[in-house]
């Protein structure tokens, strides 16, 4: 099954949307990643020298997965925004700092392309911001796995607390 997204806006919107957390953040783990919060169909290790953790949040009725992994000794971190469809799992977008490409940016699909669900691998080949203007946006930010965490539920718009206390705001 594909998504069948027919332009980047889509997927922005998705990116950037206010998402309500559904449930607790689970606490860090090295375990296996369990499929239900990550974009791919089976579980996972989690990969040498990574930890990880997750949190399900909702926009309306849309429900969302944040999935951060962090190797702190690599300076690696990532973390994959999910779209939970009530058949299969998409990922919308990862938003990452690794030394092979420096300052952190995110990798997401363009116009042209519909997202395969589940996939073994995912080429998500669209990068802002663009390579080229790398050097606009190059930054030596080191994270920490706490503070990558929350700049990943800062940059896919994750809300912590309770929505009906938000309400009163
Ligand atoms: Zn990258």
């Amino acid at each position: 099954m594909l998504w069948p997204v027919s332009t980047d806006r889509k997927y922005r919107e998705m990116i950037r949307c206010p998402k309500n957390e559904f449930g607790k953040p689970t606490s860090w783990s090295v375990k296996e990643i369990p499929p239900k919060i990550s974009p791919y169909k089976n579980k996972r290790p989690a990969g040498k020298g990574f930890e990880w953790r997750a949190i399900t949040a909702k926009n309306g009725d849309t429900i969302f997965h944040v999935l951060a992994l962090a190797n702190s000794k690599r300076g690696n971190y990532k973390a994959f925004l999910t779209l939970q469809e009530p058949q299969d799992r998409f990922m919308i977008a990862r938003f990452e700092t690794h030394p092979s490409h420096p300052g952190i940016h995110y990798h997401t699909w363009c116009k042209s392309q519909n997202i395969p669900a589940c996939p073994n691998s995912i080429e998500a080949p669209f990068r802002i911001p663009k390579p080229e203007n790398v050097s606009q946006h190059r930054s030596n930010v080191a994270f920490s796995p706490q503070s990558f965490w929350l700049a990943a539920c800062n940059a896919f718009n994750v809300i912590f607390g309770p929505a009906d206390q938000l309400r009163l705001l």
